[in-house]
């Protein structure tokens, strides 16, 4: 869609049709354009990496060149695709085709019998409690606090030590996940203040550039658990599930 808007031209049009093919176990995404179109012999060069076509208004735009050819290594990885219809002055249709099969109808319970328990909620583990993040990074902070919130978690963000210290004692979390390397204060010394100050929540440290002897330092300064970036989500569930239920979470920490 983006790419759509950078090549219609101003007062064009451009748009999306969604078709979703049961028969085929497809569905496909079309995007369309009126806008400046391709020549044929720039096709097969389009979904190659670093590839931008010099065509009038491309010009206006930085870009990579890398949007398309990762749209189609994603799409194949999905196994699905993508393909593209063009006619220079005329536009251009661009398809994603992803595999597809329509949901099953809910079976009704027979009358007379209780309905199936119902799967398993995401949202259990958190249940409206408040987590808070302490995180100066944002691509990190965007990602822990989605999977907290699909969780079930509340997410409060404090983004460098000072802050942390803060807004820990007003807010009471019932967890804390405390970055290390952290502006202003880093995440062992707000540990420790944290601990001086008897906030009771247990506090699971993340380190990046994990070092030999980062998980000792982070327990000694009164972190119940520790975990190296990346994280697994799955490590980090599971870290948290024992650390909620107040048991002792070791033998997670090397996941
Ligand atoms: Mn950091």
């Amino acid at each position: 869609m983006s790419n759509a808007a950078k090549f219609t031209p101003e007062a064009g049009e451009f748009g999306l049709e969604v078709q979703a093919d049961a028969a085929a176990g497809q569905v496909r995404f079309t995007v369309w354009d009126r806008g400046i179109g391709i020549a044929p012999e720039d096709l097969p060069r389009l979904f190659q990496p670093f590839v931008q076509l010099d065509g009038g208004l491309a010009r206006q735009y930085a870009g990579s060149g890398l949007g398309l050819a990762l749209v189609k290594r994603l799409a194949d990885l999905h196994g699905g695709g993508i393909s593209v219809e063009s006619a220079p002055g005329q536009g251009s249709r661009f398809t994603l085709t992803l595999p597809w099969s329509e949901p099953a109808p809910a079976p009704e319970p027979a009358a007379g019998l209780p309905a199936a328990p119902a799967p398993a909620r995401r949202g259990l583990l958190g249940a409206g409690r408040l987590a808070l993040l302490v995180e100066d990074n944002e691509t990190n902070i965007s990602v822990f606090t989605d999977f907290l919130r699909v969780a079930g978690f509340q997410v409060a963000v404090a983004r460098d030590g000072v802050e942390a210290l803060d807004l820990a004692p007003q807010l009471a979390p019932a967890v804390i996940l405390m970055d290390i390397q952290l502006p202003r204060l880093n995440g062992l010394e707000v540990i420790r203040q944290l601990r001086r100050l008897a906030v009771p929540a247990p506090i699971l440290a993340l380190t990046a550039l994990a070092m030999p002897g980062d998980q000792e330092r982070c327990l000694a300064a009164g972190a119940n658990a520790y975990l190296s970036k990346p994280v697994s989500l799955g490590g980090l569930q599971a870290c948290l599930e024992a650390l909620l239920q107040g048991a002792s979470p070791e033998g997670l920490e090397a996941r």
